[in-house]
């Protein structure tokens, strides 16, 4: 007897049903723009210098002793805590000044948005989580899996497929019941790179302000979208100035290429220390601990290296425990920070500098933009996608006629893109346009 005789197989991730169709196509030519992950010039996954210099330094401390394997505390490193709050929350944060803000570091993005789910469902009493239509393919899944009821807002102008429609995300949202909880991305909106502009930003924090949402932030791409890691936080900064409490989601996955460390943290500001110090102790006790005890330490290393401005800036952070020890300092410096933003804004410029090449030879090749402009969104959109607009029967001949791999939503990952594909891409998109 097997206790799985009844379990059904399910279909695989389109995403990942994708990458595995790609590596059996045996076409001559073909280009993979399904998966987003930053590629170089020269088609080739990218571990960024400052990285390698980070792992230079763990390595050799642990050579001498310095530091060792033992476990994490269960809410995670505390240099990395305190690092990742300030990165997002910046230097001017009030919470963190007052000691409000419960930070734990997770696994990756997806376990922040993951915990803080369980913390809405379980903590905070929510029954439903409203999310942007279209969003993250696995937001649902998450939220769902957390016992979360998952509703849209209107977010893509449908209208045109290629922008934001800022007058219907407005009004659903201010019409929901005070506080409802609603998911944002905070930069490089996922899947169409399309953000709210600044005022916009400002607009939106006025409104969970008034109206007592609770607002979630996924933060997968800081520094990465815009190349400047405060643009990026502009609008997590822009609600907690303005009085709501936010819940910040951080993932380090694109900023520093740690994709298999999983490395991430979630942040919940808090009224109060005290009430942060609960939440703290609450998320560890009854979510983290049953689930997984404590995070991995490597990533935490890492990512606490190139993130330390200076070590003295560094502070324990709310209700930390554990406060700087000494076996920990093989902290980072202002040097290796200023080499990571650099290592940043040439990725965004790589992309940004894709985009603009894509948008110049779809022109040249006279291909019709879906949404009757001149391919102008290719460029204005943000982070590792373009939403070109395409169709999904335009996605499928784009494989089949060309070999030219997209998700059916027609996003195209312009962090995947080569320069010496753009010709190829360009000719492709237009024969199955014309
Ligand atoms: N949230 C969004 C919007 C994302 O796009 C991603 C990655 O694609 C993630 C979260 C989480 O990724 P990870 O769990 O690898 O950090």
């Amino acid at each position: 007897h097997s206790a799985w005789q009844g379990t059904q197989a399910v279909p695989a991730d389109p995403i990942l049903g994708l990458v595995a169709a790609f590596k059996a196509d045996a076409a001559p030519r073909k280009v993979n723009l399904a998966q987003g992950a930053f590629r170089t010039d020269e088609g080739l996954p990218l571990v960024l210098p400052s990285v390698v210099e980070a792992e230079r330094r763990v390595s050799s401390a642990l050579a001498s002793g310095a530091i060792d394997k033992e476990y994490l505390p269960i809410e995670g490193d505390a240099t990395f805590r305190t690092l990742s709050a300030k990165l997002i929350f910046g230097d001017e944060s009030a919470a963190l000044a007052e000691g409000r803000c419960a930070t734990l570091q997770t696994l990756s993005g997806t376990g922040a948005v993951s915990v803080a789910a369980a913390a809405l469902c379980r903590m905070a009493g929510a029954r439903t989580i409203h999310v942007p239509d279209p969003s993250w393919g696995n937001h649902g899944h998450i939220f769902r899996s957390a016992g979360l009821e998952v509703q849209n807002y209107a977010y893509l102008d449908h209208r045109t497929g290629t922008t934001l429609d800022f007058d219907g995300m407005r009004a659903a949202l201010s019409g929901l019941p005070r506080g409802s909880v609603v998911l944002l991305h905070a930069c490089a909106h996922n899947p169409t790179g399309i953000d709210p502009s600044g005022e916009q930003w400002q607009e939106l924090a006025a409104l969970f302000a008034g109206r007592g949402l609770v607002a979630l932030f996924d933060s997968a791409y800081q520094g990465y979208a815009s190349g400047d890691l405060d643009a990026d936080a502009a609008s997590v900064r822009a609600f907690e100035a303005a009085g709501v409490l936010p819940v910040a989601c951080q993932s380090y996955a694109k900023s520093l290429g740690l994709y298999g460390e999983r490395i991430g943290a979630v942040n919940f500001v808090c009224a109060s220390r005290e009430e942060a110090e609960a939440v703290l102790s609450t998320v560890k006790q009854t979510i983290v601990r049953p689930a997984y005890s404590s995070p991995p330490l490597h990533g935490a290393r890492l990512a606490a290296e190139a993130l330390a401005p200076s070590t003295a800036s560094v502070s324990a952070p709310a209700g930390g425990s554990t406060p700087l020890s000494p076996r920990r300092q093989v902290l980072g410096d202002a040097a290796l920070f200023a080499q990571w933003r650099g290592e940043l804004r040439g990725m965004a410029n790589r992309v940004h500098r894709m985009r603009v090449l894509l948008a110049d030879a779809l022109r040249a090749e006279g291909a019709p933009s879906p949404d009757g402009g001149d391919w102008g969104h290719v460029v204005d959109q943000i982070g590792m996608f373009a939403y070109t607009g395409l169709s999904a029967s335009h996605v499928d001949s784009l494989r089949e006629r060309r070999h030219v791999y997209l998700t059916r939503d027609g996003r195209m990952s312009m962090a995947a893109m080569k320069p010496a594909d753009i010709e190829y891409v360009a000719r492709a998109v237009r024969s199955v346009l014309a």
